[in-house]
């Protein structure tokens, strides 16, 4: 995997406004924030995409990013945000590093100085059943034994 600006970080060989860390996670605060209180959380080991992630790495980011959200909702005031994951350069991943957003969805006067954060796009359609039914078995078929 390349080295990426979040391996410095981690290193403490650049400096960020960190807000938590052990021993396999990392979250400081992003430094182009799309509203007050956007917050990365990264797993130390250097992955560059969710899939190519270990159990353990997974399981300590799981384990503490709720308890880094609502630090990011009481210090914010937010009552709601949106969790991001972005993989791959087409699905808008910058840092091929993992990471999650924690991006804080401000109301009205607070949105407008803060930052709105994330807009979402969703173009639904209605599901084809009988393609989808194969396509499940599928992906049951492929996925890994833990
Ligand atoms: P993504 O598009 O999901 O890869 O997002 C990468 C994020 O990393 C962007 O929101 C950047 O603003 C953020 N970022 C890049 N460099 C730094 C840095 N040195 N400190 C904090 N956040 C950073």
């Amino acid at each position: 995997m390349p080295e990426t600006i979040f391996s410095k970080i981690i290193r403490r060989e650049i400096p960020c406004h960190r807000v938590y860390e052990d021993e396999r996670v990392l979250a400081f605060l992003d430094i182009n924030p799309i509203a007050r209180g956007h917050t990365l959380v990264v797993p130390k080991e250097p992955a560059a995409t969710l899939d190519q992630l270990s159990d353990d790495s997974a399981a300590a980011l799981g384990r503490v990013l709720p308890r880094i959200c609502r630090g990011v909702l009481a210090a914010t005031g937010a009552t709601a945000f949106n969790l991001l994951q972005n993989n791959g350069t087409i699905a808008h991943q910058a840092v091929v590093h993992v990471h999650f957003h924690v991006i804080p969805k401000h109301a009205g006067e607070a949105a407008k100085a803060g930052g709105a954060g994330l807009g979402i796009q969703w173009p639904a359609r209605a599901i084809d059943h009988a393609e989808a039914g194969q396509l499940a078995e599928r992906i049951k078929a492929l996925l890994e034994r833990p």
